[in-house]
């Protein structure tokens, strides 16, 4: 193990927060976790596994060992006249492993694209965008239990998926992903229910569209909406759509006819929180280094030195106006450290 001390992670963050790690190793493969593994054992320190450093914000120095997950690959372990099962290393960037199924001709993941961050990241909050979220597509993942210094073998049920929940985000920190297994189709059900994809479809005049004209339009209307984190700070959506029960939601309507929701069941409406901090007034808000994304209330920008404390402060007054005005208490979707 090539272990570094004290190593910026600032191009390690898409929020571009300049904070450091103690010490620092990349992982390549299983082995080098079991490594790592007894090093952190053995000198009693913390450990912070990092993908792409897309949905973390460093509020602080980080005083643990950082595992850089780069365990890469893409194997096809098995095919059926319909399907085909794929393994994949948590290191591999996941819009480069979407856009070779879509070569390939394999659907599922194709509302996914463009999404940053690594494959090993995509089940931590079960990513999901434009109807689809990656459980759909998930067979089972390969993690090492740092409770118990085995490896497991995770089947779908066992991750406990639910709206940008997992089972890896209710143990936190708990298990180290080495791979996650797939099954894509080889004559897949096209998602174009969603309104935006519709549209750049009819704008394209695409009337039968294939998984490249899907992907290609996620990408259009992502590029257009988001900012590029290379360019602007961020983290994506830094909160979660809150769900609130039905009789909330009719008083709510009341007063706010336009509101944006849907019903999730017969008793819970889950509401658009980007609807929500719009109407606080805080779309395009800049407030010295930070600000509210002007295109996207959802999405909190670091303008340039802000600092992860600083991040964490803008979007507690947010959640504050939110919670005032509407009663509603907004969760956040970003991982704070
Ligand atoms: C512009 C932009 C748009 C985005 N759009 C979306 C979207 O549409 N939908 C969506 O769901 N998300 C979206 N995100 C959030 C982000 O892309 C995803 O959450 C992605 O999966 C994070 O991957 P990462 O490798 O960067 O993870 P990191 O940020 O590095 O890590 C995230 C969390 O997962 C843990 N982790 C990472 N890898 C592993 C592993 N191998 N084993 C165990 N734990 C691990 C980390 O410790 C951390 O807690 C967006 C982000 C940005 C910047």
């Amino acid at each position: 193990m090539t272990l570094k001390q004290n190593i910026p992670l600032k191009a390690f963050n898409s929020f571009a927060c300049d904070i450091n790690a103690k010490y620092f190793t990349t992982i390549q493969s299983n082995q080098d976790i079991e490594v790592a593994f007894d090093w952190f054992k053995q000198n009693n320190t913390p450990y912070l596994v990092l993908g792409s450093g897309s949905n973390i914000l460093f509020t602080k120095e980080v005083e643990a060992l950082v595992l850089k997950m780069e365990i890469k690959g893409i194997q096809k372990t098995n095919e059926t006249a319909s399907a085909v099962y794929l393994s994949v290393g948590a290191g591999e960037n996941w819009h480069h492993f979407v856009s070779y199924c879509v070569q390939k001709g394999w659907g599922g993941i194709e509302n996914l694209s463009l999404i940053p961050g690594t494959v090993g990241a995509a089940p931590i909050q079960n990513i999901g965008a434009y109807g689809v979220e990656v459980k759909e597509t998930i067979e089972k993942i390969t993690a090492f239990d740092t409770h118990t210094g085995e490896w497991v073998t995770l089947n779908k049920l066992d991750c406990d998926f639910g709206y940008r929940n997992s089972l890896f985000k209710k143990e936190k920190n708990r298990y180290i992903i080495s791979k996650v297994d797939f099954c894509l189709q080889k004559q897949p059900k096209l998602r174009t229910d969603y309104g935006a994809i519709r549209e750049v479809l009819h704008q394209k005049e695409i009337q039968n569209p294939s998984l490249e004209d899907i992907s290609n339009a996620v990408v259009l209307i992502r590029t257009q909406k988001l900012p590029d984190p290379k360019k602007l700070g961020n983290a994506g959506s830094f909160f979660k759509n809150p769900t609130i029960s039905k009789s909330q939601f009719e008083t709510l309507k009341i007063k706010n006819d336009d509101i944006m929701a849907f019903p999730i069941s017969d008793t819970e409406y889950k509401l658009a929180a980007g609807w929500l901090i719009e109407h606080c007034g805080w779309k395009g808000v800049k407030k010295g280094h930070i600000g509210c994304f002007e295109k996207q209330a959802l999405v909190i920008v670091n303008y340039g030195n802000g600092t992860g404390k600083e991040i964490l402060a803008f979007s507690e007054e947010i959640i504050q106006s939110v919670f005032q005005k509407f009663g509603v208490l907004l969760e956040k979707e970003v991982n704070v450290y």
